[in-house]
């Protein structure tokens, strides 16, 4: 007996009695032409924001990165790069895919940008992987800090969230494929962030350095 693996069964059962049932024209037709989704939408792997839930996407229309704290690692040639699972998904989404608009969506309350904020205030979290791996947004710390020197705790938390958004962003431009098309008008890049208790989502508008909500 085991609860929590029978629920996700059952899920699937609702899932294939109601939405797959309802929806078998539009499954075939992404098998017999192949998908084309127009967004790729890098999220945190946190279990309260997953973006198909959260922008109602139908099967096809999003292809998503999920990882903790919603990074993107800068570009790396040559070297060990035989593990960069996000740089692969990043490749396929573009260079394969052609797919036109990249979102990076960050969240409140993430565990991901909360071990960085620690690292950065000399306290770093335990773990093999999390500490370097949230160590590549460290500067979205650095931004906080610049932008609201007086916030702490909370509202700090909540600016390093905002500004580790930012720093994927700059890193996906060092991606050459990235930086190519976005410098030729064929790809647009977004920074979104999610507020999950306040279900509210706001986007990063580069002409004056801030999230501003989305009207609902
Ligand atoms: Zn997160």
């Amino acid at each position: 007996m085991n609860a929590a693996i029978d629920k996700l069964v059952s899920g699937f059962k609702t899932f294939h009695e109601r939405f797959f049932e309802e929806n078998k024209e539009l499954y075939q037709r992404l098998v017999t032409e192949g998908q084309s989704p127009k967004a790729l939408v890098i999220a945190c792997a946190d279990s309260r924001v997953d973006p198909a839930i959260m922008l109602q996407a139908d099967p096809g229309d999003i292809f998503s990165i999920r990882n903790v704290a919603n990074v993107v690692p800068p570009y790396q040639e040559g070297g060990d790069v035989s593990y960069h699972g996000t740089s692969t998904a990043i490749e396929f989404a573009i260079n394969g895919l052609g797919i036109k608009n990249i979102v990076v969506c960050g969240h409140a309350h993430c565990a991901g940008v909360k071990a960085m904020v620690s690292g950065q205030e000399g306290s770093p979290v335990g773990g093999q992987f999390v500490p370097q791996w949230t160590s590549i947004i460290n500067k979205g710390y650095e931004l906080a800090k610049q932008k609201n020197p007086g916030a702490e705790g909370a509202e700090l938390d909540r600016c390093c969230e905002r500004q580790s958004v930012l720093v994927s962003l700059e890193n996906l431009m060092t991606f050459p494929f990235v930086k190519e098309k976005v410098d030729a008008g064929e790809l647009e890049i977004h920074g979104w962030y999610l507020d999950i208790a306040q279900g509210e989502l706001s986007r990063y508008n580069p002409n004056t350095d801030k999230f501003e909500m989305v009207a609902l």
